[in-house]
């Protein structure tokens, strides 16, 4: 057997660079993208390398790589370190299973399925639900469509598209349900978006006028997606109210919580999803809201025959033991599977779902302690909402897209932009739980000091102002 033991002394050792790093340089020094090559040594060579240089070569793509689980990082849409999780991942290396099938998965399958059983009881889903691990949002999206597509005409799978569906979601939400339309053979151009309203929800009477007039002119309704947190702002499509009109006429509902739908930890926020138990099926991402590492994305399925149908295929060489229940290959995407599950347990069983609850709700706490900062700011104008993460503003009028590549070109903070109707705006996302009021304070105290010593910057938007 090969000895790794040289490796992971290794692995200790830049880990502890780099814990080093995000202490004494928490912002990286960006390498702009065009001196790449030629600042760090990438390249890969006939020849093998001596231990020392290889070192030295890793220590430096560490410290020169973006630090995301530091208190200055605020960029969309995970941040931060859970340690528990982190454990479970490295464990999960090492293990190196497949999930496809309980021979060579043996207890990570129950793992699994515990987390997907729990998930599903937090809901309210039933005794036929259950669930998979995508590898992430964008795939818990698609198969969620795809399910909705052949339960409403099961010979598509084998006959293709014979009746134009289509299908609804905010003009809010995620860009992966347009690319997911084109993939499922429904067409991007079958896409209705609905408006939203003032503070970014689907508005549920134009989703059932659109509906109506589609099925006048023709068209099958099929697929509705709902999302529990919007990319920008942050919002919540009222999942009740579109489910009355999903089950009046006979269309799938899909919640997209890839954001926050983790908010189902939560006492104090889950009424958020309020009517999720009627649902088809869930999806969110362990890797934002509860810190996971990526990828870390679950789909819940209401009624699990779906699961089966639309995913499952025969295949003798693979499944040679044990019964469907243990052979998760059989409503997974893909064939060999990385185990995104053990990190979120080993979370899960060292904190609890009460811990699970604390990490979402400090989130809430921290996105308070920046509005109301904001808002007892005259400096400040604010673009964003109560019971949102994302905390969406400018300062001082400056172009916020300006602001946002200064701010991470002079490696003061990393933070991202976002637009609504006709607003463009800084959007600063309080998802890092290890983070604590001060490291919110702080934040906005890095920013004015920036300004402060590059006045300029109030200056350019005058002028693109003027020449507008
Ligand atoms: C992040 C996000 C996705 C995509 O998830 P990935 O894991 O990045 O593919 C989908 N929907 C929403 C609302 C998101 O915020």
């Amino acid at each position: 057997m090969p000895d790794i033991s040289s490796d992971l002394v290794l692995f200790n050792e830049l880990v502890e660079v780099l814990m080093n790093e995000e202490e004494q340089h928490p912002v990286a020094d960006r390498i702009d993208s065009d001196k790449l090559y030629d600042s760090i040594d990438l390249s890969l060579n006939s020849s093998a390398m001596v231990d020392e240089e290889f070192k030295a070569v890793l220590k430096e793509v560490i410290v020169s790589t973006p630090k995301t689980a530091t208190n200055l990082f605020f960029n969309q849409l995970f941040g931060g370190r859970q340690g528990k999780a982190v454990l479970g991942d490295l464990l999960a290396v090492m293990l190196n299973n497949s999930m496809y099938t309980y021979k060579v998965a043996g207890p990570q399958v129950g793992i699994e399925q515990e987390i997907i059983r729990q998930s599903c009881n937090l809901i309210g889903y039933g005794s036929n639900s259950n669930g998979t691990f995508p590898t992430g949002g964008s795939m818990s999206n698609y198969m969620a469509l795809i399910m909705a597509r052949d339960a409403k005409d099961p010979n598509f799978r084998s006959k293709g598209m014979s009746q134009p569906m289509v299908a609804y979601t905010s003009e809010e939400s995620h860009y992966s349900n347009a690319k997911n339309a084109s993939f499922a053979g429904i067409g991007r151009d079958n896409i209705r978006y609905i408006k939203a309203d003032s503070v970014g929800r689907m508005i549920p009477a134009l989703l059932e006028e659109q509906i109506k007039k589609d099925i006048n002119d023709g068209f099958v309704p099929t697929y509705v997606n709902a999302t529990a947190g919007t990319t920008v702002l942050g919002a919540f499509d009222p999942v009740d109210k579109l489910a009355d009109i999903t089950e009046k006429y006979g269309i799938w509902l899909h919640v997209d919580g890839a954001y926050c739908g983790s908010v189902i930890f939560s006492n104090k926020y889950k009424h958020l999803v309020k009517g999720i138990e009627r649902s088809d099926s869930f999806s969110y991402n362990a890797h934002k809201m509860i810190g996971t590492p990526m990828t870390c994305s679950i789909i819940l399925v209401n009624d699990k025959k779906h699961l089966h149908d639309s995913f499952s295929n025969d295949a003798d060489y693979l499944y040679q033991t044990d019964g469907d229940d243990f052979n998760l290959g059989k409503t997974s995407f893909q064939c060999g599977r990385r185990n995104d599950a053990l990190k979120f347990w080993t979370l899960w069983k060292s904190v609890g779902t009460n811990g699970l609850e604390q990490i979402v709700d400090q989130q809430f706490k921290l996105a308070d302690a920046a509005l109301e900062y904001i808002r007892s700011n005259p400096d400040y104008s604010l673009y964003s909402y109560d019971d949102s993460i994302s905390i969406c503003f400018n300062y001082k009028n400056i172009d916020p897209t300006l602001l946002c590549t200064e701010l991470y070109e002079n490696q003061i903070t990393v933070v991202g932009f976002g637009a609504f109707n006709e607003d463009t705006f800084v959007r600063f996302v309080t998802i890092n739980a290890n983070n604590e009021k001060e490291d919110i304070l702080n934040f906005f105290n890095v920013l004015e000091e920036f300004v402060a010593k590059n006045p300029n910057l109030i200056g350019v938007e005058e002028v693109v102002q003027e020449s507008l």
